[in-house]
């Protein structure tokens, strides 16, 4: 019977598709709900996020020649397992590379998968990498940082870490500013880890900032080049030379030694990073009797034409002070000429404590002078209260106080600017990748400390120390130079002074009237020699000369001309 027939089959036919409905029902439920977890796992885990390093901002001169910068460069790196020929791939990278090819070799069967070959490759290399198509050999750009003019001004700059990042010196102190903002890209894998293009989307990287210095590369050279003679020959344990402009504050050149090279800063001992202008204190002797005689003449508790007498000693309380020698019959500025602690100390004593401490403070001994450099020391200059019955004796020539190189150079700065003291300045300003000024640092006078008077008056006397007096080392025929040598005692273990252990340093200004270029030179311990007269003067004398020709300053002699 047909119609049976055609019944049977039509149920046949229901029954098989409810089966495949339910195969293919079962199968997407088992697809959607129990594997989807899966599917969309791997999925998102072909999506990648990459960080990307901003450029970071160079630090420049006061010229604008580059001093720090961002460049790029190739890090290679080999995967060990891919490379069939270790001897070969060695071969060949290391005529690219100049390294020797055992050592490559060595570092493929050294049994490490992934092995670092080298962070610092030359960018032009690229080119070759991709023609070679060495298998197992990998790289990618970066950027690293460099250093135009290293080793010098190594303990100015100071350096950064494998991950970009200031450790120290101004690298340190600024490294809000240079470090840019980090960026991303955002792409997916195919299955083979490729990148598929078309899929990556970026959030650009932000460069960092640049930093405009007030220093003057040429004269760095001047004072690093003077400062490592000095080193060797006085064979001193640590040695500063600052150059400042005393009108402006700006700081010129800033030298420390023991140094270093940043551009391979862990091959040297972490004391050698310290930039000792502002990273050490010491007592700073004669060097503040300019300052004392300063205050003396704006009191007005002595004048010019009055005479002195040294017998070589004075007694303050019961304690005999010595003088370097009985000088005898002195006018007020013989007392400078000569370096008399007698004299200095019967002067000190018509200021009397309150005043003498006072004007000491307003130089800002004791006082710091923030211009961003890590590690600043304050130095130390206690208040009356805290003297004892011989501090008369020991302040008004430099002793019983502390002070930075950078603290003294800034106070005797204030006589060779009229009386005002300026705040020094190392940065001038802060730009943007595009040039435009985010942060600009104006000079600025901290106060005037003494009349332009005074301060015209103990210049004077300055320039006859370098004349006639105990800065002679420093004399330069022809030109008007004003200066001061200082040579401090260093304290023991013990807390006493150590009769055989010196800082010597000697501070000086030129051209004289209105001086342009301030210099301290300082070196602790120098062996043999030690007055500042004899050690600090003549590497005064030695950079002044360069900057002389440098800056085209003119001779006395040079009006006699040749027509
Ligand atoms: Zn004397």
């Amino acid at each position: 019977m047909i119609s049976r027939k055609f019944a049977r089959r039509a149920n046949f036919l229901f029954f098989l598709c409810l089966f495949f409905f339910g195969v293919i029902t079962t199968h997407l439920f088992f697809l959607q709900v129990v594997k989807g977890k899966f599917y969309r796992e791997e999925a998102l885990s072909r999506l990648v996020l990459e960080e990307i390093l901003p450029p970071r901002g160079s630090i420049l001169d006061r010229n604008g020649k580059t001093l720090a910068e961002d460049v790029r460069v190739l890090s290679i790196s080999a995967y060990s397992p891919q490379i069939d020929d270790p001897e070969k791939v060695a071969q060949e990278l290391s005529q690219l590379l100049s390294l020797p090819p055992v050592e490559l070799q060595q570092k493929f069967q050294s049994g490490r998968s992934w092995i670092e070959i080298t962070d610092n490759a030359p960018l032009y290399l690229k080119e070759t990498l991709e023609e070679k198509k060495l298998k197992g050999i990998d790289w990618r750009e970066k950027s690293t940082r460099f250093y135009p003019q290293a080793p010098l001004f190594s303990n100015l700059l100071g350096f950064v870490g494998k991950d970009g990042r200031g450790l120290e010196g101004l690298e340190f102190a600024f490294d809000s500013y240079l470090t840019g903002k980090v960026g991303y890209s955002f792409y997916e894998k195919d299955a083979l880890g490729k990148g598929i293009p078309l899929t990556t989307k970026y959030l650009e990287a932000q460069p960092g900032n640049n930093l405009h210095l007030t220093v003057d590369s040429t004269i760095q050279f001047f004072a690093e080049e003077a400062l490592d003679r000095a080193m060797e020959k006085t064979k001193a344990l640590r040695g500063v030379v600052i150059v400042n402009n005393p009108q402006n504050g700006d700081i010129l050149a800033l030298a420390s030694r023991p140094s270093f090279d940043n551009r391979t800063f862990q091959a040297f001992p972490p004391e050698s990073w310290k930039n000792l202008a502002t990273g050490m204190v010491f007592e700073p002797g004669s060097t503040v009797k300019p300052l004392v005689m300063a205050a003396v003449l704006e009191e007005k508790k002595a004048s010019l034409s009055e005479q002195f007498y040294c017998p070589g000693y004075i007694m303050v309380y019961n304690h005999r002070v010595r003088d370097i020698k009985a000088h005898g019959e002195e006018k007020l500025e013989d007392l400078l000429i000569n370096s008399c602690n007698v004299g200095i100390i019967t002067l000190a004593e018509r200021l009397g404590k309150d005043k003498l401490f006072y004007y000491l403070k307003n130089f800002g001994l004791g006082e710091k002078c923030d211009i961003g450099l890590p590690g600043e020391e304050q130095g130390l200059l206690r208040p009356p209260r805290d003297w004892s019955l011989l501090s008369m004796g020991a302040i008004p020539i430099g002793q019983e106080m502390m002070v930075t190189p950078l603290q003294l150079l800034r106070a005797l700065s204030a006589l060779a600017n009229k009386g005002v003291m300026m705040q020094p300045r190392l940065v001038k300003e802060i730009t943007s990748p595009k040039g435009e000024v985010i942060e600009s640092f104006s000079p600025t006078p901290s106060k005037e400390v003494v009349s332009e008077k005074t301060a015209s008056v103990v210049l004077e006397m300055m320039e006859k120390t370098v004349a006639k007096g105990t800065g002679k080392k420093a004399y330069l025929e022809g030109y008007h130079i004003a200066g001061k040598t200082g040579t401090g005692q260093k304290v023991g273990p013990d807390g006493r002074y150590d009769p055989h252990k010196f800082y010597s340093s000697f501070v000086g200004f030129l051209p004289l009237p209105e001086p342009r270029f301030g210099i301290i030179v300082f070196l602790d311990e120098p062996q043999g020699e030690y007055y500042g007269g004899d050690i600090a003067a003549p590497v005064f004398k030695e950079i002044a000369q360069n900057i002389i020709n440098y800056a085209g300053i003119m001779s006395d002699k040079a009006e006699v001309g040749l027509f």
